[in-house]
């Protein structure tokens, strides 16, 4: 019965969807509802998936904000492939291999200055936790082992691991999980219609909302606060840009009060606001960034932490038995992922993609901005190669207005994204107009369309 099941399970339909979808429990995903409408991608080449049935889906959303160099790039492949067949696994535990050893040497040259310390991981949400992790060890190597408070924002995402979900602010993230770190405390969002609505770029109003970090201090003692951590711009949870000066008087104050100061750039390092990292584009140096998705192109897991040199020095500094941070996994720094991200930063240099990302800012923005007085449409913001447009709720169904429009457009050849009700857009950064003429083009079409 066993091999007749498997054997049943081998048979495909003529349009490559397999026929039995039961076993794999999807992530984010209302699982009943995909699999009784199911939407495969079986292909992907440069800014364009191919799906079962053979459509072709311009891609508008850089996979998960992580294909920046566009999909399928050979140089990436190649460099995946002769790695394999080479050295497959290589611990770096004691032990290293010279890829890993390279692409840090390589991550790090993109970084701020003084970032010159890598610690790699496998996924965002791992490097947030290490992230977390590394601030506490470098307040206890350095005597302030009191300072052990985090302090995260409202509606910011920080991957699904404990520490993540402890500093972030989705209630749907925290809430099923009773058990979360204690003593961390949350900034409130910078997010502001009111004031905000249809900012091109930064938004002018709320860089004093970054004093909420001193109210903490006064709440709790800096002697108790180990760091802060924010995602320069919010992605996932609907395109919250900085308002001018927001980020800057938030490093002061960290400075000021000798604490911290973490960016989670998983989405927006390496040139999705236009430089390797949105520390560069907004000229504020925090003390660690967070980093996955575009590191590898996506073409295999692998995040990383860049750390200060000071902070690195005094834990490394600390204690007589060797190892500092007691920290790290398997796979950190593997192999496939170390040559794949070489080849990726690589790429990013050769084609000037950083750059090109700049130069199409103004389209781009025109582009989003377009879409003001579409129907529905109640704000769009941009920065970079990130677009956000926000819907009206539908009365009594929120986010189903968005829904919509993502299906609609899946099936008519454009991936979006879509968050609550908002359509978060982050293409591939090889993109030209023409492309993003017809993503708007669509996007205005279907919204016309939809109820
Ligand atoms: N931090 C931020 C800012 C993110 O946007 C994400 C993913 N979208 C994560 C962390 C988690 O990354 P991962 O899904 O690779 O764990």
């Amino acid at each position: 019965r066993r091999t007749a099941r498997n054997k049943d399970r081998r048979v495909t339909q003529a349009n490559d969807t397999p026929n039995d979808l039961a076993a794999f429990w999807m992530p984010f995903t209302d699982n009943a509802y995909f699999k009784a409408h199911p939407r495969m991608l079986v292909a992907a080449e440069g800014m364009h998936y191919t799906a079962a049935d053979g459509h072709s889906v311009l891609d508008a959303t850089g996979g998960l904000w992580c294909v920046n160099a566009g999909h399928c790039r050979p140089q990436i492949v190649e460099a995946i492939r002769q790695t394999a067949g080479r050295v497959d696994f290589a611990p770096t535990f004691q032990l290293g291999h010279p890829l890993a050893f390279e692409a840090a040497s390589r991550l790090a040259m993109l970084m701020p200055q003084g970032l010159d310390k890598i610690f790699f991981t496998n996924s965002g949400s791992e490097s947030v936790d290490t992230a977390l992790k590394i601030a506490l060890a470098y307040q206890k190597a350095r005597g302030q082992a009191g300072r052990t408070r985090l302090i995260g924002r409202e509606r910011a995402y920080h991957g699904v691991n404990f520490g993540g979900i402890s500093v972030g602010g989705i209630v749907g993230n925290r809430r099923p999980y009773a058990t979360l770190l204690p003593g961390v405390d949350h900034l409130r969002h910078t997010h502001d219609p009111a004031r905000n609505a249809f900012s091109r770029g930064l938004p002018q109003h709320g860089a004093e909302l970054a004093d909420d970090l001193e109210r903490l201090v006064a709440l709790h003692g800096a002697e108790t606060i180990a760091a802060v951590i924010v995602e320069p711009v919010a992605g996932s949870t609907g395109v919250l840009i900085p308002p001018v000066g927001y980020l800057q008087r938030l490093r002061e104050i960290c400075t000021k009060h000798d604490i911290l100061l973490i960016f989670d750039e998983v989405i927006t390092a390496f040139g999705r606001v236009g430089k390797a990292t949105a520390a560069e584009r907004f000229g504020v140096t925090p003390d660690l960034i967070t980093m996955a998705k575009g590191l590898t192109n996506a073409a295999v897991p692998m995040g990383a932490v860049a750390v200060s040199r000071h902070v690195h020095d005094t834990i490394e500094g600390s204690g007589p038995d060797g190892i500092h941070l007691f920290h790290g996994y398997t796979y950190s720094g593997h192999p496939l992922a170390s040559a794949a991200a070489i080849a990726t930063l690589d790429l990013y240099v050769t084609e000037g993609l950083f750059e090109k990302a700049i130069e199409l800012e103004d389209y781009w923005a025109d582009a989003v901005h377009s879409l003001k007085g579409a129907r529905h449409v109640i704000d769009c913001r941009n920065i970079g190669l990130i677009g956000g447009i926000e819907l009206e709720p539908r009365p009594g169904a929120p986010t189903m207005r968005a829904m919509d429009v993502f299906r609609r457009a899946f099936d008519e050849g454009l991936l979006i994204r879509t968050t609550g009700d908002i359509i978060a857009l982050s293409p591939p950064l090889i993109l030209e107009k023409s492309h993003i003429d017809r993503i708007f083009g669509k996007l205005a079409e279907i919204l016309a369309a939809v109820d």
